[in-house]
């Protein structure tokens, strides 16, 4: 760990020195370029826990319908910057358990914030995690059950930190190349009704259909990971069901990993923030809209791929996602007699930290991470709930050529709706806010706030 070149590398190349020859067979253009590392860990809770995503449930979780996961990738370009991904069949994780996970693999490994990045599936079939969505999740636990989910956390931060390790230590010679396919069953559920815009299903509404692929090949040519990523919420399945699963991103990883034995599936959400699966409801159908998934990176699998020769070039920052006014004391006090349980929470919640700070938060510091790998892929990786207008309008500024721009990593803090989104209102406008604990809606700079960021730090890895 940590030297450049192994021992044994070096003395192949002596003995191939000693021998009157360069290392023949590959040119030095085909020797790998990378050293890829590999591992994955079960991360379904061993006991009941209150599942995270919906507001219907009303006990905690009743067994399992199919594992959860989280799975590391490990890279070492030529020049020995190291890097790991990790994705995780959760709904997500709130900035102060990321920051847990992330000084912990710092401490242990020395990977800086830029160089781990923490992707997470959003299905709502998984566990509530420690502050993530926490107006949701709190008003109806116990003590005994909120001990349980912050028992729960506890063990995960750990069983992440040692994931990283696992994948660093398992760093050996490997081969990137980059593709891209489609699936067509994400939906925009944004539908305008006389009442206003309500979650359901718009065909007409914007999408992005793409399934970008990253490929993972040992030196041997054995497809060792794929890394693929979707932009439709992980929610086949509705708060009716009361085992852990994965959703359709699970179903995908693992159809995946059993058609390329020993090789590791990780799913990255894309900005599906206002997208939906159609159709939706039953266990079938989240195998169904699995296989499709797992079908359209098969595709790309089979087809040509671009080599990706490195290197690993990263940049991470938070920005200030400025908030609109928020709400004056007396109306938070007018709510906390409300008949809502959530609005109420909420209110008592704001009240505690005009209180305690004297003003409410006047914007929410939103992580950004951007690696680029070579050329071929610039990887953006926003936190938060983005809708799909972020990626969409990042493309066409950026170049869509092998542009990558997942959601849903590092820090799930609430939706970030465009501009266009916003003002239009529903759900991932504002009304889903109250859930996440925030004063209120963004403001409308909060498109231009973001996007501005995001070219500054693909600026900074692009240039030379
Ligand atoms: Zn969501």
């Amino acid at each position: 760990m940590g030297h450049r070149f192994s021992r044994r590398r070096f003395l192949v190349l002596a003995a191939a020195a000693a021998a009157g020859c360069a290392p023949r067979g590959r040119s030095a253009e085909s020797a790998p370029a990378w050293k890829a590392g590999l591992a994955k860990v079960r991360i379904t809770p061993d006991r009941p826990v209150w599942m995270a995503g919906y507001g219907s449930r009303t006990k905690p979780s009743e067994g399992t319908l199919h594992d959860l996961y989280a799975r590391a990738l490990a890279l070492e370009d030529a020049t020995g910057g190291r890097a790991v991904l990790v994705t995780a069949d959760l709904i997500g994780v709130s900035a102060s358990v990321a920051k847990r996970v992330t000084d912990e693999v710092q401490r242990r490994y020395g990977l800086v914030r830029d160089r781990l990045m923490l992707a997470f599936s959003h299905t709502h079939g998984g566990p509530s995690v420690t502050n993530l969505l926490r107006v949701l999740a709190n008003p109806r636990m116990t003590p005994d059950q909120q001990r349980d989910m912050d028992d729960y956390t506890r063990g995960l931060v750990d069983k992440v930190a040692a994931l990283v390790g696992e994948a660093l230590a398992d760093l050996r010679p490997a081969r990137l190349s980059a593709g891209q396919g489609e699936a067509p069953f994400a939906t925009n559920r944004r539908l305008k009704t006389e009442k206003g815009y309500v979650i359901g299903v718009n065909p007409d509404g914007p999408t992005d259909h793409t399934v970008p692929v990253l490929r993972v090949d040992g030196a041997d040519g054995r497809l060792r990971a794929v890394v693929f990523l979707y932009a439709c919420h992980n929610t086949t399945l509705g708060g009716d069901i009361y085992q852990f699963h994965g959703d359709y991103a699970g179903f995908a990883e693992s159809a995946l990993e059993s058609r390329h034995a020993g090789a590791t599936a990780m799913f990255m959400m894309g900005c599906g923030g206002d997208a939906n699966p159609h159709l939706r409801g039953t266990l079938d159908l989240a195998r169904q809209h699995g296989e499709t998934l797992a079908g359209a990176v098969d595709a790309v699998l089979g087809g040509a791929m671009r080599p990706v020769p490195g290197p690993l070039r990263s940049a991470f920052k938070t920005v200030a996602l400025p908030f609109a006014p928020p709400p004056a004391r007396e109306v938070l006090e007018a709510q906390t007699t409300d008949k809502n349980q959530f609005v109420q929470w909420h209110a008592k919640e704001l009240l505690a930290i005009l209180d305690r700070d004297g003003r409410l938060p006047a914007a929410y510091p939103a992580p950004v991470q951007v690696w680029r790998l070579g050329d071929q892929v610039t990887l953006v990786a926003l936190g938060g709930e983005v809708v799909v207008d972020y990626a969409l309008r990042l493309k066409r500024e950026l170049g869509a050529d092998g542009l990558w721009v997942a959601a849903y990593c590092n820090d799930v803090f609430a939706y970030v709706p465009s501009r266009r989104v916003l003002e239009e209102g529903g759900y991932e406008a504002g009304g889903a806010m109250i859930y996440y604990g925030h004063p209120g809606p963004f403001a409308p700079e909060v498109e231009e706030t973001l996007v501005r960021r995001v070219r500054e730090l693909v600026g900074q890895v692009r240039e030379r």
